[in-house]
């Protein structure tokens, strides 16, 4: 079913990655109504509706799903349940956004597609953690299950005399233990898929993080994670197809000794894809739209030689007037108001010709 120009797409969840799909879909003529929360959310700036409600208010959801031609999310740590009311018109669907949003899950999900992850146990008690460093060996790294990002929701043990510490920095919740990969580089795979099958995919970014923070994608990759583009596609469009996504999926990648690693997976545009405003002939966000909303697929193409993206976290947003002061610079500040430290707040991306 086509979704033409003109209609209104639904977007849970209000950040930036929402606020980047609302200025695409408005490109193509769309309006986009953000479902969010928080009393002035990023995407609420540049949407033509906003409703400001809890993700579990069902009444609200209602009249959200009444109103919308077709909704997306732009985050994935949502209850699953009260969505299934939008039925089909959810795109990607509910099958993306629950594997996506519990580790465990994800971990399997992936290794039943054939994809390789690093070796890892799902732990509920400390017992459990035990037999995991028993099993595994250190370094060693716990985490959530659930409602992590950025690194948040993770502690590493690196010795066994730390593993009680790190059980109890993460909130003795329900985790999973994880095997450190010892990696070349990182990567990811952004892949965008139609409900019909098709589907395309950038150029891979390699990515460098900091904090378990995001600071730096670049395309074109170097060389090591070059050698391992098509292993790692081929892994993110099983993935894909498994779920039967719709929309952009994006699939982040350790350059392992023995080939891609999956470290996990995002139902929806990803930071490692925002140089593809500037950078590549349609962006993440637009064919994010254009899949959803069952227009044909736009080209992926880089539209030069290079692009390099910077995430602007906390206070380095402030460097704003120095940045958009130098040529060729294309500055994104989200709106967020307060920065505070391992906060998004912009990025700046640099496009070769
Ligand atoms: P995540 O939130 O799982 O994406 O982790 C954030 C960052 O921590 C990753 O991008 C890696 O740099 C690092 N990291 C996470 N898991 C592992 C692992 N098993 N081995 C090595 N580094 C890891």
């Amino acid at each position: 079913m086509t979704v033409p120009p003109g209609s209104t797409i639904g977007i849970i969840g209000g950040g930036q990655l929402g606020r980047m799909l609302c200025v695409a879909a408005a490109q193509l003529g769309y309006r986009c109504h953000i479902f969010d929360p928080h009393e002035a959310p990023p995407a609420a700036d540049v949407a033509a509706f906003f409703t400001r409600a809890q993700f579990t208010d069902t009444a609200a959801l209602e009249r959200f799903a009444a109103a919308v031609d077709v909704a997306t999310y732009e985050f994935e740590n949502l209850p699953v349940e009260p969505l299934t009311m939008i039925g089909d018109r959810l795109r990607p669907g509910l099958t993306s956004l629950a594997v996506a949003q519990d580790r465990a899950d994800e971990k399997s999900f992936i290794e039943s597609t054939g994809a390789r992850v690093a070796p890892w146990r799902p732990v509920a008690s400390f017992d459990d953690v035990a037999d995991a460093l028993a099993e595994l060996g250190t370094p060693l790294v716990l985490k959530t299950r659930r409602y992590g990002y950025d690194g948040k929701g993770q502690a590493w043990i690196r010795s066994a005399a730390e593993a009680e510490i790190a059980w109890r920095q993460i909130g003795a919740e329900p985790a999973v233990a994880e095997a450190a990969v010892e990696f070349a580089a990182e990567f990811s795979v952004i892949v965008a898929r139609w409900a019909d099958g098709r589907h395309e995919v950038w150029d891979s970014p390699e990515n460098e993080h900091s904090e378990g923070i995001l600071r730096r994608s670049t395309v074109p990759c170097g060389a090591v994670v070059a050698g391992q583009v098509a292993e790692a596609r081929a892994a993110a469009l099983g993935i894909a197809e498994a779920l039967g996504h719709v929309g952009v999926l994006t699939v982040e990648f350790f350059a392992g000794a023995s080939g891609p690693v999956v470290n996990e997976i995002a139902p929806r545009v990803h930071n490692s894809g925002h140089w593809t405003i500037e950078g590549a002939v349609t962006s993440q966000f637009e064919q994010h739209i254009r899949a959803i909303c069952g227009l044909p697929p736009g080209v992926t193409g880089l539209v030069g030689r290079a692009a390099v993206m910077d995430n602007l976290i906390g206070d380095e947003v402030d460097r704003w007037a120095d940045l958009v002061a130098q040529a060729g610079a294309h500055v994104h500040i989200y709106g967020k108001g307060q920065a505070h430290p391992g906060r998004k707040m912009g990025h700046v991306t640099w496009v070769s010709v």
